[in-house]
């Protein structure tokens, strides 16, 4: 079934919905992004992301075309027209269509393009997956310097995660300095002695979030939080690993290059803050 998808103001059949082939977007990756979960038909941490993408528009200087209530407008248009019940809304904004390829940013009057569509995942937070855990592998960070912008620049990444797949992997960690940065989409964890500890905010990683809500609510739940870099060995003799991401949530991970993790079998911790934070966040869901 063809899918309706916003363009530029426009609600119209995907087959429909064309962008041109000068679009920064399309040939310089000029273009932030968000992706925000759907669960019974609302939408999850709306504010959360929302704040991102002004935060990436900002840092970039690309113009934000929509005020707040218009991009809440536009997902619960295209979850309805969509019939979407769980499932992912993914928004992107460029910096538009300057009429030809060059370097220097077009003129700041130029309209920024905005594309929205929904993908339906129904069972979402119901994944087999999160029973059995993920395994992954280590690959080198040979992303930019800017990891805390959501661009669309997803070449590196989609090579790490291809990376994973040919090893029968379900996802990489990123590793620069001896140290985890994060994974290919999403954020990194270890616990170890009942302490959840993480890569602290900065240019490195993307703040997630997701682990912004997860850590708030292992903070309320008297967890102890550490937020610091952590070896690919301390992570493979930890109790327990996981990942957050507004799609997989908290997904525990239960092998890293092939090292069994808390016995190979996701831990108490991440199944519990995976709970709490789908609990919280459909009560909170608007
Ligand atoms: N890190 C990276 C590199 C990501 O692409 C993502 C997912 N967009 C995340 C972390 C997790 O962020 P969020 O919880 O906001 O989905």
């Amino acid at each position: 079934m063809s899918r309706t998808v916003y363009l530029n103001g426009e609600y119209l059949p995907e087959e429909e919905a064309k962008v041109s082939i000068f679009d920064r977007g399309f040939v310089m990756a000029d273009a932030v992004y968000e992706v925000v979960s759907v669960l019974d038909g609302k939408l999850i941490d709306f504010d959360g992301h929302q704040a991102r993408l002004k935060r990436s528009l900002a840092e970039l200087e690309i113009g934000n075309p929509l005020a707040d209530e218009d991009y809440l407008t536009m997902f619960r248009e295209l979850v309805s027209r969509n019939e979407i019940t769980d499932g992912m809304i993914y928004l992107q904004v460029t910096r538009g269509n300057p009429g030809d390829r060059d370097f220097t940013y077009p003129p700041e009057d130029t309209p920024q393009t905005v594309v929205a569509f929904t993908q339906s995942k129904p069972g979402l937070a119901d994944s087999p997956a999160a029973k059995t855990g993920w395994t992954v592998i280590t690959v080198p960070d040979e992303r930019w310097g800017r990891r805390d912008i959501k661009t669309t620049q997803l070449l590196y990444p989609s090579m790490a995660k291809m990376a994973s797949k040919a090893k029968g992997a379900n996802d990489a960690w990123l590793v620069e300095d001896g140290k985890v940065t994060e994974g290919t989409s999403n954020n990194a964890y270890i616990i170890k002695d009942g302490i959840i500890i993480t890569r602290e905010l900065s240019h490195d990683i993307l703040h997630g979030i997701t682990r912004a809500a997860v850590l708030r609510f292992a903070k309320e739940a008297q967890m102890k939080v550490e937020e610091r870099a952590f070896t690919v060995a301390e992570a493979q003799a930890a109790d327990e690993a996981f990942v957050t991401s507004a799609s997989a949530f908290v997904m525990p991970v239960v092998e890293i290059d092939g090292v069994k993790v808390g016995g190979g079998k996701p831990g108490n911790v991440a199944s519990r803050l995976r709970e709490i934070y789908l609990d919280e966040m459909r009560k909170a869901a608007i």
